[in-house]
């Protein structure tokens, strides 16, 4: 259960800014922010940035973006205060120097001088026989480290400048149960875990020393992050103890996989055939386009996200949430605790849903067809008392987009006469007896002398012979390919003169090519 009654929830989102957010991180975002708002806690943003060989410039900026776009905004954090500034780790150096100097002063850690090429020999040396070296309470006696030098010596020794790190001590041999809210109980042996690191030779602290004091001073009450952390869990409950402070809850979401179900997605893998980034990405002289630029909604992303990993009860089939909604379901205890293959055609399907529903879509959709006419020059109907024309053609295709900026190739056709035809089915008709068909068609069209819905129906449905075969052909001359919508409808808004210009066009193209 989540003992959450007393305690003001407080969550944070801690990415380290290597490089854009990906999905994965973008839910670990999502999932903190719907768990605070659901406890009316607050969420938190810390930039973990402690790692300084893999920083990339614009990490922040680009985090601080998709959040704001995705309306899953930190109450507190990076670019916005709050009580426990700074929220950026580098900035927070002298706070760790004075928390890790008391570990050292109760034995719970210790200075280790063994350079990369010893400790590198040593894993060589354990792998020739078939072992892993672990920097841990079985050889830490045989190592370059203070454990067994007297106070003075290591003072010179510091005081050398030699290089050196500061590694936890792990007291060896203990049952350690840990409990994970989605995981549950796990039982770990302390022989199994290493020294890790707290102090890097730079003299920045190791993402574990960070973190965990972080949580405790930002009094973070649940820890929710991704599943790769699971393993640093034991070591960080361990450092809990070794301060003598109450831990936080942890809770961590399963692996976002790629669709064949191997291995998680990144940030390295770029090689999926959905985007993995919210907004666009630029590095060197590329630009990796993300959801928004593709047209996305962020309510469509969010949707999503929430769903992958998490399954509302009480809901029925019902897949379409709005965030109030999101907030109001939302519970650690319905995570999944298996990994989970992202599903981009559901995605897009979303997008669609969101489509019909957002508000001012008309106008939306309007602003980009008009844009479109614009770019092509295409004026007169991109002035304002055109408004009802334009919205007639909208509506004609409003169902068939799944993003906004689809509406142009659905209507251009509307705007002007095919200025290609599709190749193949261009070849498949060049023939004669295809001209007479658009003969025929066209001297149908022309005497029709009121020339609506009404009457064309008439005359398409109960007139007309080889229907099929002229329906087609006539589609082709009026949009350039068999695509589009109801035939007669776009002979309709068309008009008489439009269609039988379009049917000559045709007809000269064929003969040029017989
Ligand atoms: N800085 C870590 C990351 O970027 C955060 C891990 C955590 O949430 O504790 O994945």
């Amino acid at each position: 259960m989540l003992d959450i009654i007393n305690d003001i929830v407080r969550v944070r989102f801690a990415p380290s800014p290597t490089g854009p957010l990906h999905l994965g991180g973008l839910r670990t975002a999502l999932y903190n922010y719907l768990f605070a708002k659901k406890h009316r806690g607050k969420f938190i943003l810390r930039i973990e940035d402690t790692d300084r060989q893999r920083l990339v410039p614009n990490s922040v900026s680009y985090i601080l973006e998709s959040l704001k776009w995705c309306k899953i905004e930190p109450d507190e954090g990076v670019g916005y205060g709050g009580p426990y500034v700074p929220y950026y780790q580098s900035k927070r150096l002298d706070i760790y120097r004075f928390y890790l100097n008391k570990l050292l002063d109760q034995d719970n850690a210790y200075y280790a001088f063994d350079t990369d090429k010893e400790l590198n020999e040593k894993r060589k040396e354990y792998k020739n026989i078939g072992l892993t070296f672990s920097y841990n309470s079985s050889i830490r006696m045989n190592l370059n480290n203070s454990l067994y030098m007297n106070k003075q010596k290591l003072k010179i020794k510091i005081n050398s400048g030699i290089p050196y790190v500061i590694r936890f001590k792990i007291q060896p041999g203990k049952k350690l149960k840990i409990y994970d809210l989605i995981r549950g109980n796990i039982e770990i042996n302390t022989d199994d875990l290493d020294d890790k690191i707290l102090l890097k030779s730079n003299g920045y602290p190791t993402y574990h020393l960070a973190s965990t004091i972080d949580d405790y001073l930002m009094k973070i009450t649940h820890v929710i992050r991704g599943d790769e952390w699971l393993p640093s869990m034991p070591f960080h409950l361990l450092l809990y103890r070794a301060f003598g402070w109450s831990n936080p809850k942890f809770a961590h979401l399963p692996l976002i996989l790629k669709n064949d179900g191997l291995g998680k997605i990144s940030k390295r893998n770029m090689s999926l055939d959905y985007p993995i980034y919210p907004l666009q990405w630029k590095k060197n002289n590329t630009t990796i386009k993300g959801y928004r630029e593709l047209g996305y909604f962020p309510e469509s992303i969010i949707n999503m996200l929430a769903l992958l990993g998490w399954n509302p009860v009480g809901v029925g089939k019902k897949e379409i949430f709005s965030k109030q909604e999101l907030i109001h379901l939302f519970s650690l205890e319905q995570v999944s605790k298996s990994g989970i293959v992202f599903n981009f055609k559901k995605l897009k399907w979303l997008n669609k849903q969101y489509l019909t529903k957002t508000e001012n879509i008309i106008d939306n959709i309007m602003f980009v067809l008009q844009n479109e006419l614009t770019k092509r020059s295409i004026q007169q109907y991109n002035k304002y008392n055109n408004r009802a024309y334009l919205v007639k053609i909208i509506h004609l295709v409003i169902d068939r987009l799944y993003f906004i900026h689809d509406i142009w190739k659905h209507t251009f056709y509307f705007f002007m006469d095919p200025s290609s035809y599709e190749d193949d089915f261009f070849k498949k008709i060049c023939n004669v007896q295809n001209l007479d068909l658009l003969e025929y068609v066209k001297k149908l069209l022309y005497n029709i002398s009121l020339f609506n819905l009404d009457n064309l129906k008439n005359i398409f449905y109960e007139q007309i012979k080889v229907k099929r075969k002229i329906m087609e052909l006539l589609r082709f001359a009026l949009v350039g390919k068999l695509t589009g919508v109801n035939l007669l409808i776009i002979l309709d808004i068309l008009g008489k003169a439009s269609s039988i210009r379009r049917i000559n066009k045709l007809i000269k193209q064929i003969m040029k090519k017989l």
